[in-house]
């Protein structure tokens, strides 16, 4: 078994590793991740330029490299032969959760939809935590080797993966599972403009962290908030299928 681990917030991210870690206990483990935070860089893939792989020393048990794409290019250098055949792809472990719309805007999830491309088995890890440092990965590394187990006995579909979000809390204070839908993020960016030495405007798109609709049931906000692991499964087939019959209605000519 080779397992891919990639992820978007770079390669030096605690996450990273302690995912990288936890998934030698199904076999041989390459990592392959951006050289820099790359979060909230969506499933972008580099077509104008070259790319750079650079290897890295994380730990003695792993191969790893840092590349100057995308996370989805990470896994595409890594599917399209850069290294050995792979046969399962994680990405994460994220510092922040990525619930509701976040999804499309997290590169931790466009690594997973990559590899789903590829027709490779794939989850996603999250962790409801937003500080840089001092935030620990353990808990949810397990939990990452619990979904996988899963995972590999049960295969999904063609072009759907898991999108795994986990509390930021001691494994003893998580509450257990909830396989939950996509909820409704509320987001409070601001448009931040200041002035540059120089006397120019400079913007920023800039907020509280995002919050999101408690009192939807059964949704992955819920289920985190109430501390326990959201398993979604979600799928690159963005169709609105409701709202098919009603365009249809439309008599387009
Ligand atoms: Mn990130």
């Amino acid at each position: 078994m080779h397992i891919l681990v990639s992820n978007d917030d770079g390669i030096l991210a605690p996450g990273l590793l302690a995912l990288a870690r936890a998934m030698t206990r199904f076999g041989k483990v390459s990592v392959i991740a951006p050289e820099e935070n790359q979060s909230a860089n969506g499933h972008r893939k580099t077509l104008t330029k070259p790319l750079r792989a650079n290897a890295v020393k994380l730990d003695e048990r792993l191969t790893a490299y840092s590349t100057d794409g995308a996370p989805a290019d990470c896994v595409a250098l890594a599917l399209l032969g850069f290294v050995e055949p792979v046969d399962l792809v994680v990405s994460g472990i994220n510092r922040g959760p990525n619930l509701g719309q976040d999804v499309t805007y997290s590169g931790t999830i466009a690594a997973a939809f990559e590899a789903a491309i590829f027709g490779k088995p794939a989850a996603a890890f999250s962790l409801n935590a937003r500080a840089f440092d001092g935030v620990d990965y353990e808990p949810a590394a397990l939990i990452a080797q619990k979904i996988v187990e899963k995972l590999l006995a049960n295969p999904l579909p063609p072009l759907t993966i898991l999108s795994v979000n986990i509390p930021a809390l001691p494994t003893a204070d998580i509450k257990g599972y909830q396989v939950a839908r996509m909820g409704s993020r509320i987001y409070y960016d601001q448009l931040v403009t200041r002035i540059d030495p120089s006397g120019r405007p400079y913007h920023w798109i800039a907020g509280a962290e995002p919050g999101g609709k408690l009192d939807e049931i059964g949704t992955d906000i819920k289920a985190v908030a109430d501390g326990y692991v959201a398993v979604t499964p979600i799928q690159l087939d963005m169709t609105s299928y409701a709202l098919l019959s009603m365009l249809q209605d439309w008599d387009l000519k």
